[in-house]
């Protein structure tokens, strides 16, 4: 469904994306995991055409999305750090969105509901906590039915409720066929979500594969562990 074929990106001398080549599967959770500035959001900006890589290919569906933007309406994305019109409504925004999408909300109300966001929806974006702008940003993601769901650290920020509800959601949709792409860097909920482990280091997959094989080929119990032991010592988390 989605797959990039040796991509390679730069900013300025520094290179970022080693020829990466890989293959989202489908109906299943994929979780990106790398320490910080391993490339894992500049991968999911590619995918998103909000980076252009020097080279290599993105596909969807088998076609080529470099410089195209209609594949878009498939995918729901959860950025890092939201960032929203300060003097809008926590409605006016779901509304402002749904009419540039030109799709309707769907299951809105349940998710308001999960995230306990209704007492936050008649006031304005600048009067929001980070966690609630976080919410906000995980209805966007969510509420447009979208076959592909794509979450740069949702539960960053979110009060111990909205995260597990969240969590519960994300299996949902993953159960209900949906594609999903995450990063985490807690590892408790990567073992708790995901299907899929893609590994970076400095820009390059040293693990592509099931969380299942993982586990077993490090000869670890938990994925810390396995984790830990395919690190080489220089490289840490942050
Ligand atoms: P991660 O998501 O794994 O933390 P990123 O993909 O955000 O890593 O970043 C990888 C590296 O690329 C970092 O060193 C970061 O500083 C650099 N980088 C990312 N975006 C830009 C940009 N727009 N301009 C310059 N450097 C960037």
């Amino acid at each position: 469904m989605i797959e990039l074929k040796n991509i390679e990106k730069s900013f300025g001398k520094y290179q970022v994306l080693k020829n990466i080549s890989l293959n989202i599967e489908p109906g299943k959770i994929t979780a990106i995991v790398g320490p910080n500035g391993s490339g894992k959001t500049t991968i999911i900006k590619s995918i998103l055409g909000l980076v252009q890589p020097d080279k290599g290919e993105i596909l969807f569906n088998n076609k080529s999305v470099i410089k195209e933007y209609l594949y878009r309406k498939d995918i729901g994305y959860m950025p890092q750090a939201a960032s929203f019109p300060d003097n809008l409504t926590v409605n006016e925004v779901f509304n402002m969105i749904s009419d540039i999408r030109m799709q309707q909300m769907n299951g809105n109300a349940e998710l308001i509901n999960i995230l306990n966001l209704q007492p936050e929806l008649n006031k304005k974006i600048r009067t929001l906590s980070g966690g609630n702008k976080q919410k906000v940003s995980a209805c966007i993601a969510l509420m447009f039915n979208p076959k592909i769901i794509i979450l740069d650290e949702p539960t960053a920020g979110l009060d111990p409720a909205a995260s597990a509800n969240l969590k519960k959601k994300i299996v949902e949709q993953r159960d209900a066929g949906k594609t999903i792409i995450l990063t985490s860097h807690i590892m408790a909920e990567i073992e708790e979500l995901s299907d899929n482990i893609l590994f970076l280091i400095e820009g390059k997959i040293v693990y592509d594969g099931s969380l299942k094989n993982l586990v077993e080929l490090s000869g670890q119990a938990k994925l810390e562990n396995a984790i830990a032991a395919m690190m080489n010592k220089e490289f840490r988390w942050d």
